[in-house]
This record gives C-alpha cells, sequence and structure tokens, in this order.
C-alpha cells in the first residue's frame, strides 16, 4: 500500500486542515493517489516533535547506538529497494533502472554517514598562552531539508544522513510533485531504530509551508535543494535570525572538449551527460563548447549517439529517457526550442513529442546558438543540449565562466597540463576531466556562485551539519 501522510512523531497523520496534493504518473498522466499537504500548523508539530527528540535523546546517543541506528537505516532501505524505486518511477516518471540505483545510492549514503561518526574528530591547537585548547563539532539542533523533485530519494539521503550523524534532528520537506518515497524514508527509518520525531516528514507546497520551516526559531539550519529564485528567498528569510543555510541550486553546466581528446569516447560519453533523467539534472552539461578542429566530427558522432537513446516506458528495464515531471516542465523546455528556432538555430535532433500520451519530449541537439541566447544562457531542465565551437582556450574560458551558475563542468583532453590549468579557472564547485561524473559519496558537492552555498556530501557536508565550539583549559 502506499503511504500518503505526513510522518510525524513514529507515525501516520493527516494534515490538520485535510489538505491533499494530486499525485500524476507523468507516463500515463493519470492520477494515482493524493498525498496529505501539511499545514503551517502540522509544520509547528513537526518542529516541536523534533526539538523535543533532539533535546530528550538524538543529541547525546552514544557514537555507537548512533552509528547502529544509520547502518540499519540503510539495511531497511536495501530490503525495500524495489517498492521504493517503483514508488519513485511512478511518481516522477523515472526509468525504473535509474531508480534502483537511486535507492542504492541512498542506501550507500547513509552507510558512509553511519560509519563517519566514530571518525569525526575535532582539533587540539597549541595556542600561544599554553594550556591546552581543543575544538569539539556539536549538533545544531533541528534541521529542515527541504528537497526537490529530480532526484528525491538521494537528495533527502544526502541531507537527512549527515545531518541525523552529526546528531541533529530532521524535518524534511519533499517536493509536491515527489512526497511518496520521502513518507516510506520516514517509516524506515523509525521502523530501524530512528527514535519518534528524529526525522518528521511535511509533505506539502512550498509556497504554503516554506516560510514556516525558513523563519521558525526552532530551525536551525534549512539545507535545501532546489531552484536559485526559492534558494535565494530561503536565504533571504533565514537571515532573519541568521539561521544556517546550505543551498544546492541550478546549473547551466560546460562540456568542453578539445581536439586532441578521444573524441569517439566524449562524443559517446556526452549525451547522457546533459540528457540523463530527461535533462532534468540540476549538473546537466547543457552547454558544449567543442575545438573547433573537432566539431563536425563530434557533432555527427553524438547526434548518432543521441539518436540510440531509449526513450519510453520507465517500468520497462531497458528504457534510458522518460517521460519529464509534468506537462508545466514539458512546456517551459519546448518554449526554450521554439525561441530557438524562432531565431533560426538548427534544431539538429529531437524537438518533437514522442508520444501523445505523457509528458515525453525528444532530447533535442541545438546548432547554431548565440551566447545572448536564451537557450545557451539559462537553465532549460527538459533534454535540451546547444553544441558551439571554440578557437581559442582564453575566450572559451571567459564565455564558460559567463554565468551566473558554477554547478559542474566536464572537460576533455589528453594533455594533462591543460586540463590541470583550465580546471583551476572553472568557476563550478565540481569538476570531471574525462568522464561525466559528479557526484562521488565521499567527495563534496555543491556550486559557486548562484548555484549554491556549502556543501552535500563527503564530510563537508557532515561539517556544515554541526557549530564548531573552542574550549581552552587553563594549565
Ligand atoms: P523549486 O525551488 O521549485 O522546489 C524545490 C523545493 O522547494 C520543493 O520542495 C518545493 O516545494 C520547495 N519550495 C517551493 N517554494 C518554496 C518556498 N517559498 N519556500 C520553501 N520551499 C519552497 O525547484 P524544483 O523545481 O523542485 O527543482 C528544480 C531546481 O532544483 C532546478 O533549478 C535544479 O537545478 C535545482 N536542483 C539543484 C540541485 C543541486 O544539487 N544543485 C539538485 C537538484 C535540483
Amino acid at each position: 500500500m502506499t503511504e500518503t501522510k505526513l510522518f510525524l512523531n513514529g507515525d501516520f497523520k493527516n494534515s490538520s486542515d485535510g489538505k491533499l496534493i494530486p499525485q500524476t504518473n507523468p507516463a500515463t498522466e493519470q492520477v494515482f493517489c493524493e498525498v496529505s499537504a501539511a499545514s503551517v500548523a502540522d509544520v509547528q508539530v513537526a518542529i516541536d516533535g523534533a526539538q523535543q527528540t533532539f533535546e530528550r535523546e538524538w543529541r547525546d546517543l552514544s557514537p555507537r547506538k548512533r552509528t547502529d541506528i544509520l547502518f540499519n537505516v540503510a539495511k531497511v532501505i536495501r530490503e525495500n529497494l524495489e517498492t521504493l524505486a517503483q514508488l519513485e518511477s511512478q511518481n516522477v516518471g523515472k526509468p525504473i533502472s535509474d531508480a534502483r540505483d537511486e535507492i542504492a545510492l541512498g542506501a550507500r549514503v547513509f552507510e558512509y554517514y553511519a560509519g563517519a561518526i566514530t571518525k569525526f574528530c575535532g582539533q587540539t591547537i597549541p595556542v600561544a598562552r599554553g594550556g591546552f585548547d581543543f575544538t569539539l563539532r556539536q549538533p545544531m539542533g533541528v534541521v529542515a531539508a527541504i528537497v526537490p523533485w529530480n532526484f528525491p530519494f538521494p537528495i533527502a539521503c544526502w541531507k537527512v544522513a549527515p545531518a541525523l550523524a552529526a546528531g541533529n534532528t530532521v524535518v524534511l520537506k519533499p517536493a509536491s510533485q515527489s512526497p511518496l518515497t520521502a513518507i516510506l524514508l520516514g517509516q524506515l527509518a523509525y521502523q530501524a531504530g530512528v527514535p519518534a520525531g528524529a526525522l518528521q516528514v511535511v509533505p506539502g507546497q512550498g509556497s504554503v509551508i516554506g516560510d514556516a520551516l525558513a523563519t521558525h526559531p526552532l530551525i536551525r539550519k534549512v539545507s535545501f535543494t532546489g531552484s536559485t529564485e526559492i534558494g535565494s528567498r530561503i536565504m533571504g528569510l533565514a537571515a532573519r535570525d541568521l539561521k544556517r543555510v546550505s543551498l544546492e541550486l541550478g546549473g547551466k553546466s560546460p562540456n568542453i572538449v578539445f581536439g586532441d581528446a578521444d573524441i569517439a569516447q566524449a562524443a559517446a560519453s556526452s549525451p547522457m551527460s546533459v540528457f540523463a533523467n530527461t535533462g532534468q539534472d540540476c549538473c546537466a552539461r547543457s552547454r558544449m563548447f567543442v575545438e573547433r578542429r573537432a566539431f563536425d566530427q563530434f557533432v555527427e558522432l553524438f547526434i548518432a549517439e543521441t539518436k540510440k537513446i531509449v526513450v519510453g516506458d520507465p517500468a520497462l528495464d531497458a528504457t534510458q529517457l522518460g517521460p519529464l515531471v509534468s506537462a508545466n516542465q514539458r512546456a517551459v523546455a519546448e518554449e526554450f526550442i521554439e525561441g530557438a528556432r524562432k531565431a533560426g538555430r538548427v534544431i539538429a535532433h529531437g524537438g518533437q513529442r514522442p508520444s501523445p500520451k505523457g509528458f515525453y519530449l525528444q532530447p533535442t541537439i541545438v546548432l547554431g546558438a548565440e551566447p545572448t541566447d536564451r537557450v545557451w544562457q539559462e537553465e532549460v531542465f527538459g533534454p535540451v543540449v546547444c553544441i558551439r565551437p571554440f578557437d581559442d582556450e582564453e575566450q572559451m574560458l571567459r564565455e564558460v565562466n559567463a554565468s551566473r551558475y558554477g554547478l559542474s563542468a566536464s572537460l576533455w583532453t589528453n594533455d594533462l597540463k591543460r586540463a590541470l590549468r583550465v580546471s583551476r579557472r572553472i568557476e563550478s564547485g565540481v569538476i570531471s576531466i574525462n568522464s561525466h561524473s559528479s557526484v562521488h559519496v565521499e567527495a563534496p558537492f555543491g556550486g559557486f556562485k548562484q548555484s549554491g552555498l556549502g556543501r552535500d556530501l563527503g564530510m563537508a557536508a557532515m561539517e556544515g551539519y554541526t557549530e564548531l565550539k573552542n574550549i581552552y583549559v587553563a594549565e
């Protein structure tokens, strides 16, 4: 049975005002369930419960016990992997094979932070006046975790696991389009031994409960992943009482291919660097810069590889791209494509709906875009890529960095010095060389400029869920 209620203090609850959010399967356009939408009063209950559990139970639990519980959460996630994957796929149209990988990633994140608890240390510092000086990393209290719909389960785990590991309690708000796996995570974590109240799940509309989460005095940190616009709003609200924030926001990431690279390998790998998850990926490499001498070869191979991508029913194992999450999300992508067409740009592939039912859109390749074009500058969050040639490394780098975003970047070259020189100059938080991977559980993930503030994953995330205290002992 699909759980559709708030998960508060170890139990399922209807929202206090009875409001519901219908959930649509993007592949069929059918509403398949309705989820309770938390009210501001429910958020208050969630925060109060989380604060009590923080003070009475979680903050002072021994590291060994906390470790055991979080390892157990990972185990329970794995035991329920298929159920979680099916729910995620149905809820957001994600291909089932990707959904399985993402649930397994969530379990790995819990394992990583379960293990980190007993390796997370302060320092001893030789201060000038003598005596003994040391630092403690202490939990903050209640953390609000607000997550988007594009990778609902893993991003929830990126926030919940390190926050709990560091000794905080969490109020998790999933996106209104994708609440189902978050609700189940709340229940599974509780079954695995996370005390009632330590992980509260409040599905609901950001416009209704977002402000309450970002302004409540007991919330000590807001950890947000979503659009730059809402991230900026949350930072403004949090500034009122100087709440800590971490923000993982939008992107318009470059993929840079130098002429000396293995062009066949780069072209084979690059389509899924932008089209995976139907382009609804903050790391999507949607601006491709290809050195002119390799441009024609790269584009030809890129188009050929794109044609091989299997677009279709997300329930099938072979499917690589499902529909977009909603009619609205597809309409936004189509508007970008139409704008490019009107400006006389070449749509070298795609641009059409491959099926009359479901929010599908073909992977779309735009050639001839200018740096001033909207489709080149703004995040589409759909399966649309622009490819442009470049002649000069300096000029290319200026264009790469002439973006308000700075999340991910890839570069392809066999010249090590160039790879290191260019990596230093790119204004992005995450760079991969001769690869497109951006996310490693063990390494920091986050953006420069308007792509965000603070880091998810790695030990950097765990630090971000603590306050640093210095203690001096006179001798
Ligand atoms: P969004 O900002 O609309 O929503 C994100 C979350 O914020 C949702 O839970 C939503 O309900 C909530 N929200 C909406 N209004 C709110 C408000 N006023 N106060 C508080 N919360 C509010 O973004 P989205 O459409 O869900 O996700 C797409 C965006 O997320 C893209 O821009 C994408 O690049 C970004 N994203 C970034 C990363 C990253 O790690 N940098 C990862 C995934 C997605």
